[in-house]
């Protein structure tokens, strides 16, 4: 019998109990207990949520408060000195001030850092470890989560993060070699693995996903001599979990390392599903990864199908299962829950919920049973449906794609005959001014929005409403003496979901919660279809804004790759090709603005770096193409026109060419926390356009004075020439409040003026 298994469920619950539960209890407002029990009650929910849609196996411990890193690094006593005392004294309060840091009592301390996760939008938080560190079993979240499903009658499978992924994906705060510390985590692990075992555990699963990624020598030892050293323990058999990717070099490697068995993604890599057969030791259990853990489509089940059977053919059944591709982590739960959606694009969708209910149907037809036909019959209708609805293939939008050819992706002139025309025309001091776009989204903007999408305002209350907000963002900032303005954005609720409800070919969910990190949850918008642009997105705003002041205004749009990035694409044509359709609509929006009198246009790509591919091998076509899809936008404007784009958390050493590719003729850049290092990647590079490295972060509610500004700017007019620089915050400014963003901006205009006439 072929099993169904899962390997890790949502936990912000379908409503997203644990984020309110976590922000009562940060608040003040719930006890320890109430946020356990919210905690407890989700994962019996969970349990049985998938037990109920079909999974033979469940996981355990995939639950987290906060982090599964984290939580693997709390429970090894990977616990920085700062914290050490607060997490010995009260347990949870210590997990937290990790987190998310502590300032309270004249306490300090500040929280771990926080990275992606692979190339998902989930963020983990990085363990921090030095050459001195030692381990011990601090807690026992593992066993006791996996004896609270037992007591529920649940035989779940508990899963850890790998010894070697774990110091992977750590850093070390004293540049020591994070995988020498592998003898000294070892015992616990083992330790961990025993008591697993002795509470009755049969399997774990233990995550290794940075098998899909480049590893070197040393690398590979360090899985040799980890699962070596694990094998001779007495532990549960482990099934080794690869996800993200391909295994490809790393395959010979991992299978024959002394475990179990192995989960392989053959939604991301179908083709790798041979060579893992051929590879496979006799006695492994495979996992095999058919439905993607990391979109929201149904799966093309006959595909799906096909492949199992291949492996059916080689495995006796009884060693095989089929799963998601990763965990479920990266999905919504239900999608029944969507009421809204049209019938047509909600029949194509699958949540957590769905995702386990097809594994089922897959796990039931390969093993034979006839009443897996009528729903495979019904799955195959609706992915024709699907395949063939008019909603998602619009022949405009392929014509226009197909012509790509003849549109210019070059800007007319060189940046150096641009820099000219542009000085005519704005006539700018040096080191001018601007912002990043958004100003404070305060509550009165949130009510006013909620009131307008209720019904209880109609479109002229609002329209008033952003006007007068507008208006008075305008004064502010001529007040103050900035030099290129921009409208405030308060017409927007969010960078991405903005521009998607007023594209052709997005959908929106209204409980498509996905978590970011911690309590903090996104709903990507779910890009189906030919994306088209009806009408004029920015235009009205922009003008409006423009007609209020003789300074330039920006108009502030979000970029092709940000869009993609931050949507559930369609998995019906190459990204690329679904990126190239927002470009070509981005390309007449900027195109419109310029007609309107828009002079300089931002187009923001905060996401262009996280689209990265996992292998260095990807990484050229990607950049080609997402470089591409800019230029596409930006590249039909007048020499007059100017070009700015803005990308923050952006580590530059890796891009740089594809940055200076872009040919933006002002970058701006996220510089503040490192005080200036992130710009040395540009100065290495000698990068030739416009640059504003940001004087300030814009994360914290603290002020910065002018001196401190002054004293960046100089730091980068050491190293930069003069007409390069730029002056504005590392960010847009949405999630401040006013009186602070009064305070920073005049500061950072007085820190201009002062290096004008130094
Ligand atoms: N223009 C956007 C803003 O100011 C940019 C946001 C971002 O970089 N994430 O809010
Ligand atoms: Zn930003």
């Amino acid at each position: 019998m072929i099993t169904v298994s899962n390997l890790g469920f949502p936990r912000i619950g379908a409503k997203r109990e644990l984020k309110r539960a976590l922000e009562a209890y940060w608040r003040g407002e719930a006890t320890p207990q109430q946020l356990q029990d919210t905690a407890r009650a989700l994962r019996e929910r969970h349990w049985k949520l998938q037990y109920e849609a079909g999974a033979d196996v469940v996981p355990c411990n995939d639950f987290s408060l906060y982090d599964h890193v984290l939580d693997t690094a709390f429970a090894l006593d990977a616990i920085p000195d700062r914290y050490r005392a607060l997490a010995d004294a009260d347990p949870l309060a210590g997990y937290f001030a990790l987190a998310r840091g502590l300032q309270k009592d004249g306490v300090d301390l500040h929280a771990l850092e926080m990275t992606k996760w692979f190339d998902t939008n989930y963020h983990y938080l990085v363990p921090e470890l030095h050459a001195q560190q030692s381990f011990r079993l601090r807690d026992d979240k593992a066993v006791d989560e996996f004896l609270e499903a037992k007591a529920l009658g649940v035989d779940a499978r508990p899963v850890l993060l790998g010894p070697v992924s774990f110091l992977l994906l750590s850093k070390t705060v004293d540049g020591s070699d994070r995988l020498a510390l592998l003898d000294r985590l070892l015992p616990v692990y083992a330790e961990w693995l025993g008591r697993l075992r002795d509470a009755g555990a049969a399997w774990v699963q233990i995550d290794e996903p940075c098998l899909v990624q480049d590893l070197d020598d040393d690398d590979r030892a360090a899985y040799r001599k980890a699962y070596g050293t694990l094998a001779i323990t007495a532990r549960p058999k482990l099934l080794l979990a690869t996800y993200f990717g391909a295994l490809e070099g790393n395959l010979a490697l991992a299978v024959e390392l002394p475990v179990e068995g192995l989960h392989v993604d053959l939604v991301r890599a179908p083709e790798q599903l041979d060579a893992v057969l051929d590879a496979l030791p006799p006695r492994h259990v495979l996992s095999l990864g058919l439905v993607d853990g990391r979109n929201v489509w149904r799966t093309d089940l006959d595909r799906a199908l096909a492949l199992a059977e291949r492996a059916q053919a080689r495995v006796d059944a009884g060693r095989l299962q089929v799963a998601p591709s990763c965990s479920l982590l990266h999905v919504p739960i239900d999608i029944t829950l969507e009421t809204a959606l049209p019938f047509d694009i909600h029949a194509w969708l699958a949540f957590a919920r769905q995702k386990i209910e097809e594994l089922r149907t897959l796990g039931d037809a390969l093993n034979g049973l006839r009443s897996a036909h009528s729903t495979l019959e019904v799955a195959r209708e609706r992915y024709e449906t699907r395949r063939r609805s008019a909603k998602v293939h619009r022949p405009d939008v392929a014509a226009r794609v197909a012509a790509l050819d003849a549109v210019d992706t070059q800007r007319k002139s060189s940046y150096a005959q641009r820099r000219i025309a542009q000085a005519r025309r704005f006539d700018l001091p040096s080191f001018p001014t601007t912002t990043i776009g958004s100003f404070p989204q305060t509550q009165a903007v949130r009510e006013a929005r909620a009131k307008y999408k209720s019904g209880k305002w109609s479109d002229a209350d609002y329209d008033a409403f952003l006007e007068a907000e507008t208006e008075r963002c305008v004064r502010f900032q001529e007040e103050i003496g900035l030099d290129v303005l921009v409208h405030g954005e308060f017409e927007r609720n969010d960078m991405v979901e903005y521009f998607g409800e007023q594209l052709d070919g997005f959908a929106f969910t209204k409980h498509g919660w996905v978590q970011s990190y911690g309590s903090r949850c996104v709903k990507p918008p779910i890009l189906y279809g030919d994306v088209r642009r009806p009408a004029p997105m920015t235009v009205r705003w922009s003008r409006y804004a423009q007609s209020l002041t003789d300074k330039p205004m920006k108009g502030m749009l979000t970029g092709p790759v940000t869009v993609l990035q931050w949507s559930f694409v369609r998995d019906d044509q190459p990204r690329a090709s679904t990126c190239r359709q927002i470009a070509l609509a981005l390309r007449d929006e900027v195109l419109d603005l310029e007609a309107a009198g828009i002079g300089v246009i931002q187009i923001d790509e905060p996401a262009l770096r996280e689209g990265l591919p996992l292998r260095r091998v990807q990484w050229r076509a990607y950049l080609d193409w997402a470089v591409e899809c800019f230029r596409i936008s930006a590249a039909g404007v007048a020499d007059e026109t100017q070009v700015h784009t803005h990308m923050c958390y952006s580590e530059f050493n890796d891009i740089m060419e594809a940055v200076a590719a872009m040919d933006a003729d002002v970058i701006s850049i996220e510089t503040s926390r490192s005080r200036m290092e992130l710009l040395d990647a540009f100065v290495r590079f000698r990068y030739p356009n416009g640059i504003g490295p940001g004087v300030y972060d814009i994360h914290s509610p603290r002020v910065p004075d002018t001196t401190e500004m002054t004293a960046l700017l100089q730091k980068a007019g050491a190293v930069l020439p003069t007409e390069q620089l730029w002056v504005n915050p590392d960010c847009g400014l949405k999630t401040r409040g006013w009186p602070e963003t009064r305070a920073a901006l005049a500061a950072m205009v007085s820190a201009a003026h002062a290096l004008r006439t130094a």
